[in-house]
């Protein structure tokens, strides 16, 4: 009896230790992996930019229905939501996480990897802070945005690595830049700032000593820089201008820091909704996305729709894109 009794307390406390130890590991690995970025096994990678859908709790379904339709035409490999993602209408942090739900569907639904960067207005509900709106943005099992380098004002700079097909090499890069907002003092739109612009150099370097060359990227951020203006006075863009470029009016160097590395071959941006033109400066792409979100300002006449981007492994330096419209389906 008292044998027994031992050895029932001793293998009570080791079946207990058994469950403890497996809850407690279990939970150290539950965390789902999040998706890794790979070309396809045919070379190709496509890129949606969503901009500007802008738009609060009680989201208009039409941009919804729109993301959707695109999502499953274009079947993109990832999607970038370039700043305006939500507008100023919130009226708690539960009705910003809505916000935040509603546009983070189509591409959760689908599984399709997704980052985001901040506008001028996403913050502009003043019921959560961008650190807030990007924790929950991450916390989306498919969502792959960071924090990145982060500066008081700034959240959301950082990059992302897609590698080759068929090794684990990364063959193309993608920068997000957190471009800022309007300053209501001096009545002016902000600029990328220095410390970013010395965040991206540093990225850039390390990963070229890192990797042993240059490898190829595009950077995306909410504001056009002033060369946007440079490109549409030119006379060689290609797209639409029905509204003013909405630059800052200092130009803080970003442009000459991405023709001295060499490895950005097009900046993309939203921001002006009715622009989507794009034009070639110093070898580099300066675009637009038009916007997607029918709850914020546009013209009926000009139909919504997103950037797509189409790069191909054995050429990664060269990209394709072009507009996909609403008014491409017919119902
Ligand atoms: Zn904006």
């Amino acid at each position: 009896m008292k044998l027994s009794k031992g050895w029932f307390i001793i293998g009570s406390i080791a079946i207990f230790l058994v469950i403890f130890f497996s809850i407690t590991y279990s939970k150290d690995n539950t965390e789902t992996p999040k998706p890794e970025l790979k070309f396809r096994k045919d070379g190709t990678f496509k890129i949606v930019q969503f901009a500007d859908s802008q738009d609060g709790p009680d989201i208009d379904i039409r941009t919804i229905n729109l993301m959707n339709k695109i999502l499953d035409f274009e079947k993109p490999d990832l999607v970038l939501l370039t700043g305006d993602n939500v507008d100023d209408s919130s009226k708690s942090s539960k009705e910003v996480k809505k916000s935040i739900d509603n546009i983070a569907e189509p591409m959760e639904r689908r599984r399709i990897p997704w980052a985001v960067i901040f506008g001028n207005h996403d913050d502009e509900h003043g019921k959560m802070s961008k650190e807030e709106m990007m924790n929950i943005y991450t916390s989306y099992p498919n969502n792959i945005s960071q924090s990145g380098f982060t500066t008081s004002d700034r959240v959301g700079n950082y990059n992302i690595l897609i590698k080759a097909s068929e090794t684990n090499i990364p063959v193309f890069n993608i920068y997000m830049l957190d471009s800022g907002k309007y300053d209501y003092k001096t009545k002016e739109y902000e600029w990328i700032n220095y410390k970013q612009i010395d965040w991206y150099k540093h990225t850039t370097e390390a990963i070229q000593q890192k990797y042993n060359r240059t490898i190829p990227a595009l950077m995306f951020f909410h504001i056009p820089i002033p060369e946007f203006k440079i490109v549409w006075e030119n006379g060689q863009a290609v797209g639409f201008k029905n509204e003013e470029i909405s630059s800052p009016k200092f130009n803080s160097g970003l442009f000459e820091a991405l023709v001295d590395t060499k490895d950005v071959k097009g900046i993309f941006v939203g921001h002006d909704h009715l622009n989507d033109f794009v034009g070639e400066l110093n070898g580099i792409k300066l675009g637009y996305s038009r916007s997607i979100g029918y709850g914020t300002y546009g013209d009926d006449s000009f139909s919504r729709g997103a950037r797509v981007f189409f790069i191909k492994e054995s050429d990664p330096s060269k990209f394709e894109t072009w507009m996909r419209l609403a008014s491409d389906f017919h119902n």
